[in-house]
């Protein structure tokens, strides 16, 4: 990697469907000289999160969409390469919104210093990162779980929802996952602790969550929406919560969504469904970093992260998250830590 010139993502066409890498174009610019106040970071990992699908859709969300010519926008971690910024030094590992670039010159705007960890870097992008709070903000704040409850997750053998159903079970209530394969339902019962996963692409998803969950459900996180969603409603206990956090088999649809067809259950059994974004809850970082933290220590908490290498593999990388390939928290590894 050169240390004058940056490789870079830039949109070129707004996908249509599953993202393809004629989406967007590789670039190589200079790297500007450094000013007063500013510093320069090469990023390590990028983080790959479904939420990008919906940054390139031209309409009005919680942020604005990433502009046809523009960088694109990601998380990431880096290192700082050069400071002319009184709070930052050369050395110091860093995280911000830096997107899909090799490297970025900031004047320190939106970038916060990574404290010294026993965790490796990526541990940042994932159980310490949107991942993580995502997880136990939307399921301790928003779905108010309580001990001895069921809880039920959709896209659980993912970043999220893996934390999500872990903490379930430290906060003692039954966890069922919804995933994508018998291997990923597997590794939820014999290495995270769930009580039960079923396949949704395989069989009946009714009879298999009747099955799973005996008593019915009182908390569903909600990851996927669509049909699973729709199922799931089904199954809800009276006064039950829906935490929609995410609905990822709608991200690439190229026509209209139809809304669940057993949406007149939210009324019979008295069900409150809320939305939330992770980054509402950005002031309370420090009281999940000081849950996780002692949970992984005391061995109660897994974590897997899906390292993809290079720069340019992130365009094709990113459809992981949407075919179910991906283990773990996807990130694309720019360059050495
Ligand atoms: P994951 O690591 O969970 O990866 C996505 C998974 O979704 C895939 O592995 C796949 O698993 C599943 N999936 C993909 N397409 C479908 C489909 N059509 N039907 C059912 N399952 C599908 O990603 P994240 O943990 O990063 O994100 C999980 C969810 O959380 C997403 O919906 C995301 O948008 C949401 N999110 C919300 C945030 C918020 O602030 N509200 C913040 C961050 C994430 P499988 O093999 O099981 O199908």
């Amino acid at each position: 990697m050169s240390t004058t010139t940056n490789r870079l993502w830039r949109l070129a066409v707004r996908p249509d469907g599953m993202i393809k890498q004629s989406d967007f174009n590789l670039v190589s610019e200079p790297v500007p000289a450094l000013q007063e106040g500013q510093l320069r970071i090469r990023n390590v990992y990028l983080s790959l999160d479904p939420a990008m699908r919906g940054w390139l859709i031209d309409r009005p969300s919680y942020v604005p969409p990433v502009q046809i010519g523009e960088i694109m926008r990601g998380l990431a971690v880096g290192v700082v390469e050069e400071s002319m910024h009184p709070k930052f030094a050369k050395g110091d590992t860093v995280q911000g919104m830096f997107g899909w670039q090799e490297r970025v010159v900031s004047n320190g705007e939106g970038v916060t210093k990574l404290p010294a960890s026993p965790l490796p870097l990526t541990a940042n992008l994932g159980l310490f990162g949107l991942a993580g709070m995502t997880s136990y903000f939307g399921l301790l704040d928003v779905g108010q779980p309580k001990e001895g409850e069921t809880l039920l997750v959709s896209g659980a053998a993912g970043s999220v929802g893996s934390l999500v159903g872990q903490i379930g079970k430290i906060k003692g209530l039954r966890v069922v996952g919804i995933a994508g394969s018998d291997d990923k339902c597997e590794w939820l019962v014999n290495e995270l602790g769930f009580d039960a996963a079923v396949n949704y692409k395989k069989g009946d998803l009714r009879t298999q969550l009747k099955e799973a969950c005996p008593k019915g459900v009182d908390v569903y996180f909600e990851n996927v929406g669509g049909e699973i969603l729709d199922t799931v409603l089904s199954v809800m206990n009276p006064f039950g919560r829906v935490v929609v956090c995410g609905l990822i088999s709608q991200y690439n649809a190229t026509e209209k969504v139809p809304g669940p067809y057993n949406f007149a259950m939210v009324i019979s059994k008295r069900l409150r469904i809320q939305g939330f974004i992770a980054t509402d809850f950005g002031s309370r970082v420090k009281e999940m970093i000081n849950d996780y933290a002692q949970w992984y220590m005391a061995g109660k908490l897994k974590y897997r992260v899906d390292v993809v290498q290079g720069l340019e593999a992130a365009p094709t990388a990113i459809n992981k998250l949407f075919d179910g390939s991906n283990t773990g928290k996807l990130i694309v590894q720019v360059s050495e830590v």
